[in-house]
């Protein structure tokens, strides 16, 4: 077996330079190179993951098919790697304090006095080494959350530190991601930020081999070599990240800077050969030469903060550049929609998607939306809640149930299409315990969603506590609602569609946590077809 090399990522300056796109774009020249690789994200705060945040604090929380709620940047990896991640891909300080208390009241530590160093220090480190250690690896590299100065931070970075030494340093390298500010009074580049927070990694024990710097304006020579002097690194690793117009472009701007080599050669492994990255640069193509255009409606509550739906957008990318189409996704919020205006609201759509989320603000304006969607005959996608907002306004408009409800807004309703999951009404505890991650789907032949799938059974990651009804499944079927997914287990239901409908789709589950570059994902690529079909009927 081989022994895995460990890659660190470190920021510095302010946070949102980008580590989580940097650590996935060096893990694919990596992995285009012929090495595996896998990422993993230390995240500092004291949640335990992120499933308890608003998506207004903290973006999207990705899941993964193991059913961990995660850090979105766990979404860049799988889009960028095509390879899963799973629970140990993701570690917060809330998990290392809860394993180590946990530890404590079980005697572990043999009646010594509990401290963050070495007890913190050597839960973090333990994680640090879990997946390279399982074989299946060659290089981890490992994100840390935060910038170098945070409180929160201290503990991973005298973890990087002693485990520098510990493994010995061919076997690790550090990467300091940092920021070149132009000023454009004095019409220049500035490198002290830079010099100040790699002085903050020294003090902590730590130096940095390669600075990735990001910056507006081209690097020269000149301060090239001035960052590489007053950082103690080579002139070869001081590392240009000049903004691009998509972070799908961030591989190839890299690979010209050459950091997978420099950190290659840092870690004492071969080049192989060069990184092959066709199909990559294919994907690329096709996104920046688009032979038609579409417009889709983003429905949903968060649409202020762009990182709440952030794998959706990106799913859009990926379907997008496949169908040579260029996507608009409109994010729309549902409380400005009403029955008098939702035709102006919808103007100039050529697809509508219903998005997922919790609590009932906005609810009516989304269920106006789909019922002019289905009149109308406009393609439509429901996600999770989406889909159950479509079982509520086909009950309510086509059944005829005119209080129907899910029991997630209106508990007391007579017509509850949507109901709390049995397996959930015992649950007091909130994070973690939501139907989470990978379930199999038999889908009903002849439907479109056999057809998009092109086979009979899927599997799906999961984030809900409420479902569809199945009492309801019979008014609802004759009146022209199709159950077309079901889950083979517990006969839930996972997918609805309207057959008279050109395009109408609703899922249980959240596809767009599976769409990559290197396969977007196919109720995405149709959907996108079907809008431009439209657009262009
Ligand atoms: N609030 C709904 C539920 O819990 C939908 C969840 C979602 O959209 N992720 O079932």
């Amino acid at each position: 077996m081989n022994k895995a090399k460990y890659v660190f990522v470190t920021g510095g300056v302010t946070s949102s330079l980008g580590k989580g796109i940097i650590a996935a774009s060096l893990a694919k020249l990596l992995q285009a190179r012929g090495y595996r690789v896998t990422i993993q994200k230390f995240d500092p705060y004291i949640n335990v993951d992120p499933g308890t945040m608003n998506p207004y604090e903290h973006g999207e929380c990705y899941v993964t098919d193991d059913g961990a709620e995660t850090d979105l940047d766990l979404g860049h990896y799988e889009r960028f790697l095509n390879v899963p991640t799973s629970q140990a891909n993701n570690v917060t300080t809330g998990r290392i304090y809860q394993t180590v208390i946990n530890n404590e009241r079980t005697g572990k530590y043999l009646g010594k006095t509990v401290q963050v160093i070495p007890h913190i220090t050597d839960e973090i480190k333990r994680r640090m080494l879990l997946l390279g250690q399982t074989g299946d690896y060659d290089i981890v590299i490992t994100e840390l959350g935060g910038t170098v100065g945070d409180i929160e931070s201290l503990p991973y970075l005298e973890s990087l530190r002693q485990l520098r030494w510990e493994l010995g340093v061919d076997d690790t390298c550090v990467i300091h991601l940092t920021l070149i500010p132009y000023l454009k009074a004095a019409g220049e580049l500035k490198t002290k930020p830079t010099q100040h927070s790699v002085k903050g990694l020294l003090e902590l024990g730590v130096q940095p081999d390669i600075l990735v710097c990001r910056t507006e304006r081209k690097l020269n020579q000149d301060i090239r070599r001035k960052i590489a002097l007053f950082c103690n690194v080579k002139q070869n690793a001081v590392i240009e990240s000049m903004d691009v117009e998509t972070i799908y472009e961030v591989p190839l701007v890299m690979q010209k800077e050459k950091l997978d080599k420099v950190t290659l050669s840092k870690l004492k492994l071969s080049s192989k050969s060069e990184p092959d990255l066709e199909h990559w640069k294919d994907f690329l193509f096709k996104l920046d030469h688009p032979k038609s255009e579409i417009n889709i409606g983003l429905i949903g509550k968060y649409v202020e903060l762009q990182d709440a739906y952030k794998s959706i957008n990106e799913a859009f990318i990926h379907a997008g550049a496949i169908n040579e189409c260029k996507v608009n996704v409109h994010s729309i919020h549902s409380e400005g929609i009403d029955s008098f205006n939702v035709g102006e609201k919808l103007a100039n759509l050529d697809g509508i998607l219903i998005a997922p989320g919790f609590g009932d603000r906005g609810i009516e304006g989304k269920i106006e939306a789909i019922k002019y969607t289905r009149e109308n005959n406009i393609p439509f996608f429901g996600i999770c809640l989406g889909m159950q907002c479509a079982v509520v306004e086909f009950s309510r408009n086509v059944v005829g149930f005119k209080d129907a409800h899910s029991t997630e807004m209106n508990p007391k309703t007579k017509h509850p299409v949507i109901d709390l999951m049995e397996s959930q009404k015992k649950l007091k505890q909130k994070g973690g315990t939501m139907r989470l991650g990978s379930y199999k789907c038999e889908l009903a032949k002849g439907t479109l969603a056999n057809k998009i799938y092109g086979k009979s059974t899927i599997s799906e990651r999961h984030r809900h506590r409420y479902e569809f009804n199945n009492e309801f499944m019979e008014p609802l079927k004759k009146n022209g609602m199709a159950m077309t997914g079901i889950n083979p287990e517990n006969n839930l239901v996972e997918i609805i569609e309207i057959p008279s409908h050109p395009f109408f789709i609703g899922v249980q589950f959240h596809p767009e946590l599976k769409s990559t570059v290197a396969n977007p994902h196919p109720l995405f690529v149709r959907f996108v077809r079907a809008a431009l079909e439209y657009s262009q009927s």
